[in-house]
Formats: structure tokens, sequence, C-alpha cells
């Protein structure tokens, strides 16, 4: 196993994730599993500008396996190993805190997945009742919903707080990452325009 070369995609795709605006500060965290051993994001460091230290192997119980260079696994370790251990397929998980997405939860509303990419691509999420950040209520409020979810989703939409997506590699979680804030993006725009269109008959 080339372990430089997860780290690697790991430090890429953390990156991608700042810069497509996907998480901001020192949120989100990124995981991926290979050969039964788990690669997350290091806990209070922003996923901008990751070096190959910033990203720890631990256990499946969430403790750090070897070098830990002084630092602790994200406190959501447990929310990837609760995927991992419900979906034993998955190999990448990417939590982030997408602006639109998150905007649409803490207003209570929801959007539909109606442009042609969301209607093809993703089809359904699952939706996690608010439980704080790190919490062990918050793997179970996740748990839950994924468990009550179709066996084909891949996004679970987190109340006032982000999204998980997860699937066969960290390319594949990205775009459906992406994609679903996209589609935030554009019903919220297209919220405006209607709303703009009753005040103009007005
Ligand atoms: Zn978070």
């Amino acid at each position: 196993m080339n372990i430089d070369a997860i780290k690697k995609e790991i430090i890429e795709y953390s990156k991608l994730s700042y810069e497509r605006n996907l998480v901001f500060s020192a949120g989100g965290n990124i995981s991926c599993k290979k050969d039964g051993r788990f690669f997350i994001t290091a806990s209070g460091r922003s996923l901008r500008n990751l070096t190959k230290d910033d990203v720890l192997e631990i256990n499946e119980n969430g403790s750090v396996v070897g070098e830990s260079h002084g630092l602790k696994p994200s406190k959501e370790a447990h929310l990837h190993l609760c995927v991992y251990r419900l979906k034993p397929e998955v190999k990448s998980v990417i939590h982030v805190h997408p602006i639109n997405i998150v905007a649409f939860t803490v207003a209570g509303w929801t959007f539909p997945l109606n442009t042609a990419a969301s209607g093809q691509k993703i089809r359904e999420t699952t939706f996690a009742q608010f439980a704080l950040p790190g919490s062990q209520d918050l793997v179970l409020n996740v748990e839950k919903a994924i468990k009550l979810a179709s066996d084909n989703v891949q996004l679970v939409i987190m109340e006032r707080h982000g999204i998980l997506s997860y699937g066969e590699d960290l390319y594949s979680c990205f775009n459906l990452a992406e994609l679903l804030e996209e589609t935030a993006k554009v019903s919220f725009e297209a919220d405006i325009l209607r709303d703009a269109k009753q005040r103009r008959l007005i």
C-alpha cells in the first residue's frame, strides 16, 4: 500500500473542497479506507493547506495508529467510521459545510433535486437531525438517517451543519458534494427570481 499516495489524494481533495467553498475556516474532514486501514484529516487543521503529517491513520475505534505528530484525529472520526461500518463497500467519505445547503437547513426548508444533473446523478438524499458536532448523538442521528434511506443514497444532509458524501473514491464523493451544493444554489436563485417576478406583477 502506498500510504503517501493516499495522503496526497486526501490533501488534494481537502484543498479543492476549501477552494470551491464547500468548507470554511478549520471545518470539514475527509477520510479514506484502504485494505481495512483508515486515514483521516486531523482535528483543528484547515483543509486549505494540509501536509502529510495532518493526515492520520486510525483504527476502527478511532484511535491513532502510528505517529500522531502531536495531533488528534478529526472530532468527526466516529461519523466516518459509522459510514464505513454501515456501508462496507464505501472507500471514501467527505464531510463539508456547503453554505447554500446549510442555509436551507437553518431556514428550516428543503430544496428539490430538480436540475437536470441532480435529477440524474443524485436522485435522493437522506436527512439527519441536529446534534452537536463531534457528539455521539450526531453519530446516532446519521446512523438512523442512513438506515432509513435506500441503499443507493450517498449523501446525508445534516441539519444546521453540513453534509456527508460517501462512495467508492474521493473523486465521486467530491463530485456529488459539489453537485448537491450547486443544486441548492440554483434553488436559492430560482426562489429569488420567483419573488422578484411576483413583485413586478404587483
Ligand atoms: Zn462539520
